[in-house]
């Protein structure tokens, strides 16, 4: 039996690599031959996340097409026009809509890429084959499929984090799953929750349990003094433009984690301003009523949690003063973010190409590729994974368009040069 070659293969189908199809018709039409395997059984965006009343952290200007084409027929506002929402959303006023009506137009786009997505297929290895292609192992249900690919495209998002020891288990979970878990209480009215975490995740998760659950009480657990605000002002905002990218990705070693440092506070352990005004109000609407549910312990760290059938015990220590207290909780969410994956991991045989850069992933070129031996000619891109390089939109949404373009055109200007190659 042959195994198909295909130009481009995708590994994962969220935001970047659907962004990436949208740029590979519009700069191909059909004439590509691309697959995308997505391990989700239909498209997802964080479904676990879909809070009711959430909103996107980014303008809808930074959708999947816009800074890239803004004429495309992907863009946000052809979205709303197809579903008939335009003046209304004209009406809003808002740049920022819900991450529900985001995960619709997202929804929307792949539904024209449905062809292209091979869904419940994760891919579990990588091979080298020869100087051109890489063979990429697939798994769907209990089979093993391969294919090979002159181009690898790895948009695979990023890593929940839980703090070191931590299992997640009945009663301790990661907000990647907060409302599937939730679904699974089925009519239960627990007594009490403990977020711990100080990030947007964080107070999006003690806002809607405390609106869900309007008897249990929520105990948010964090070792700032309070929820920071996130810097979204104008010029702050320029890290995630395009030229920011060409900047970060030139400057010395000691430049780069500079300006990581100077820019955490547009997207690390900060909150969205009105979601804080809004804890903060309910916090002191429950002051004055003398029932306090929301219930904020700050400057405090978590020492330890024991779980058993019935709840979860932490041991909660107030750092000023050292005082230890012990929490009863019925559940207890971890907001603890999320980390880069390294792509050695899923390379595997593949990654013996690949050039190692000091922290021991790969290094990976502006055009998003990895470099790797001379002789091998087969792209292998990075979507997400290149914060050390490219700075802190990376696994943001920010540069999606812009990025993928820049990957489209990097492989049709490596696909000339083996035309020409071969011809000479
Ligand atoms: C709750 C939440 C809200 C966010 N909101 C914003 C926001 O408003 N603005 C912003 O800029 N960023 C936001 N982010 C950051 C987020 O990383 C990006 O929005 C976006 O998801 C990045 O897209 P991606 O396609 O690179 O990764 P992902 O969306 O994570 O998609 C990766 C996909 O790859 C699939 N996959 C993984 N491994 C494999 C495999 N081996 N085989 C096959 N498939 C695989 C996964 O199932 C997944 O569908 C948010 C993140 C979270 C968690």
């Amino acid at each position: 039996m042959t195994i198909p070659v295909h130009d481009v293969v995708g590994i994962g189908f969220g935001p970047s690599n659907l962004a990436l199809a949208v740029a590979l018709e519009e700069e191909y039409g059909s004439g590509v031959n691309a697959v995308f395997f997505e391990k989700q059984p239909e498209f997802g965006w964080h479904r676990g996340m879909l809070i009711e009343g959430a909103t996107m952290q980014v303008s809808f200007l930074k959708d999947l097409v816009t800074m890239r084409n803004p004429a495309s027929p992907y863009t946000f506002l052809a979205y709303l026009q197809e579903r008939g929402r335009l003046v209304d959303f004209i009406n809003h006023k808002t740049m920022y809509p819900s991450r529900l009506e985001f995960h619709d137009y997202l929804e929307w786009v792949a539904a024209s890429f449905t062809g292209l997505v091979r869904y419940g297929s994760e891919v579990v290895s990588v091979r080298p084959h020869d100087a051109d292609t890489v063979e990429v192992v697939v798994k769907q249900g209990d089979e093993l499929h391969t294919c090979l690919t002159r181009n690898l495209v790895i948009a695979t998002g990023l890593d929940p984090v839980l703090p070191e020891g931590v299992q997640q288990g009945e009663r301790v979970w990661h907000t990647e799953h907060l409302l599937h878990r939730l679904a699974g209480l089925e009519g239960r009215e627990p007594g009490r929750f403990i977020v711990v975490g100080a990030g947007q995740s964080a107070a999006e998760s003690v806002e809607h349990l405390h609106t869900r659950f309007p008897t249990a009480e929520v105990c948010a657990v964090f070792s700032r003094y309070g929820y920071s605000p996130a810097d979204d002002s104008a010029f702050a905002n320029r890290i995630f433009d395009p030229p920011a990218v060409d900047h970060f990705f030139t400057a010395p070693a000691e430049v780069k984690s500079m300006l990581l440092a100077y820019s955490r506070n547009t997207n690390y352990s900060v909150v969205d301003l009105d979601l804080i005004d809004e804890l903060y109000r309910r916090a002191y609407a429950e002051k004055v009523q003398g029932v306090e549910r929301l219930r904020i312990l700050n400057a405090s760290r978590l020492l330890g949690v024991r779980e058993d059938p019935n709840g979860v015990q932490a041991e909660v220590q107030f750092l000023p003063t050292g005082e230890v207290s012990t929490l009863e909780a019925d559940v207890i969410v971890y907001a603890t973010g999320y980390r880069e994956r390294n792509p050695f991991d899923l390379l595997g045989e593949a990654a013996a190409h690949c050039q190692v850069g000091p922290g021991g992933g790969p290094v990976v070129e502006r055009d998003y590729r990895i470099a790797t031996d001379a002789g091998f000619g087969c792209g292998i891109y990075l979507q997400g994974a290149t914060q050390g390089t490219h700075g802190i939109a990376s696994s943001l949404l920010s540069m999606t368009a812009v990025r993928t373009g820049e990957i489209v055109q990097s492989i049709a200007r490596r696909s000339a040069r083996v035309l020409e190659g071969a011809q000479s």
